[in-house]
């Protein structure tokens, strides 16, 4: 087996780099802001002026059939992910997922209207699915969606919407026939504006500080009849799709890992405690090489799922297997590094003690949820469990 990528991808690997060099501040530590809203700002303002420039590139949705604005080309399109991820840059936008989702069953009509614009880098995207006490079964959801002539009328409560405040267009799950015999019939997908009138949004703090959340109220919401997506009470296949998607996020988690990784090895090099190097560290050394081991896999891993994805063949296994191991090793990372850091660890990046920019604090209260996000990994371990890997029955 040959893993190594041909002459153009890695020269294609080498121009992100430079790209992505040129596009960040010196300063630069990651995606994440601080917590104070004007640091919000500048790293919105910072993610618009590169999703832009991604843009102006063709590089969003490289994947894409050229007539929408791609080039046809997943490798080149997981080289750019993995580039941004490691290096946290912004760019990894939700927009380009819900992208994927309108190619596989939006109208004609649909995907001349969204896709270009995402492709270049326009317009920026949310996901409207979790409510209060609906999320792994989802197929509860309570958002009732109900048809009159030109529109559907939406009413109901939405919760963690990731970026919905600063988004241009929603991806939204509703109920449309709440008499359905199985409650995962009566459900269909829209694409919504969330500056339509009725809808309110409340921001949600996240323990890291951040409120990159919302909680979504509908209250008449009017949703023309043309933003429906898919067939009418079809939702179920577009959320299957939008999850099967969802969960190689189970890679970002793994390539954004393997950076705070590297500084921590890198860390342990420079740094001396009572005059012994903490390179030395029996115990250190033994924990680090675990997580080498832990992200080589992942990144095997990886690739098989990227390779799969190109060829289009099924991918629900390798993507949950992805996700379970992508969080598990972010976790662990996060673990570790403030084992090593000790009250280090806990500083935040404005305290001259800091170490690594504070990054690991960060990353250690971040990567709680990244065994939720895009589903939870006790489900990704069900659906492993099940008729798609080892057969038991559900
Ligand atoms: C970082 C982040 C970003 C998110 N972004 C969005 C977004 O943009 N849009 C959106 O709509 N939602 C978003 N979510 C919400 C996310 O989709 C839900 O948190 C997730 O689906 C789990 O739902 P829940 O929180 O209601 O937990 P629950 O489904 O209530 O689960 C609680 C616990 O019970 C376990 N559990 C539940 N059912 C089973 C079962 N059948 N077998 C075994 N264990 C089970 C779960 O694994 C979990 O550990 C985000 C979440 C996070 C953490």
């Amino acid at each position: 087996m040959d893993f190594r990528y041909t002459e153009e991808q890695e020269a294609f690997r080498s121009e992100v780099r430079h790209f992505i060099h040129e596009a960040l501040p010196s300063h630069w530590l990651g995606v994440d802001p601080g917590p104070e809203e004007e640091e919000r700002e500048e790293v919105h303002r910072l993610a618009v002026e590169i999703w832009r420039k991604l843009g102006g590139k063709g590089w969003i949705g490289l994947s894409w059939p050229k007539e929408y604005g791609g080039q046809d080309d997943p490798v080149k399109d997981w080289i750019l992910k993995e580039e941004l991820i490691y290096w946290g840059a912004p760019g990894m936008d939700i927009g380009v997922v819900q992208g994927d989702l309108i190619l596989a069953f939006g109208t004609e009509e649909q995907k001349r209207r969204f896709i270009p614009p995402i492709a270049r880098g326009e317009v920026k995207y949310a996901i409207g699915m979790s409510e209060p006490g609906v999320g792994s079964d989802m197929f509860a959801l309570q958002l009732r969606a109900v048809e009159e002539e030109a529109c559907y009328v939406l009413n109901g409560q939405k919760i963690w919407n990731s970026g919905i405040h600063r988004a241009d267009w929603c991806v939204v799950y509703a109920r449309t026939d709440p008499n359905a015999p199985k409650k995962h019939l009566g459900i269909s997908v829209f694409i919504i504006d969330p500056k339509s009138p009725g809808i309110t949004l409340r921001r949600i703090t996240q323990m890291t500080g951040l409120a990159a959340f919302c909680e979504v109220f509908y209250d008449n919401v009017r949703v023309p009849k043309e933003n429906l997506l898919g067939e009418k009470n079809k939702g179920k296949d577009v959320s299957m799709h939008a999850f099967a998607i969802e969960r190689s996020y189970g890679l970002v988690i793994l390539h954004n890992a393997r950076r705070y990784f590297e500084q921590l090895v890198q860390y342990c090099k420079e740094t001396y405690v009572n005059g012994q190097p903490l390179a030395n560290d029996p115990v250190i050394r033994s924990s680090l090489a675990e997580l080498a081991i832990e992200i080589e896999v992942g990144r095997n891993m990886g690739d098989r799922l990227n390779w799969m994805g190109g060829q289009n063949m099924l991918t629900v296994l390798p993507s949950c297997q992805t996700k379970v191991h992508g969080a598990c090793v972010a976790q662990r990372v996060a673990s570790v590094g403030m084992q090593i850091l000790g009250l280090y660890g806990q500083l935040d990046e404005k305290s001259k003690w800091v170490q690594l920019g504070g990054r690991l604090r960060h990353m250690y209260l971040s990567s709680r949820g990244w065994s939720l996000a895009g589903g939870t990994s006790e489900i990704s371990r069900n659906i492993i469990a099940g008729k798609y890997g080892l057969g038991l029955p559900s």
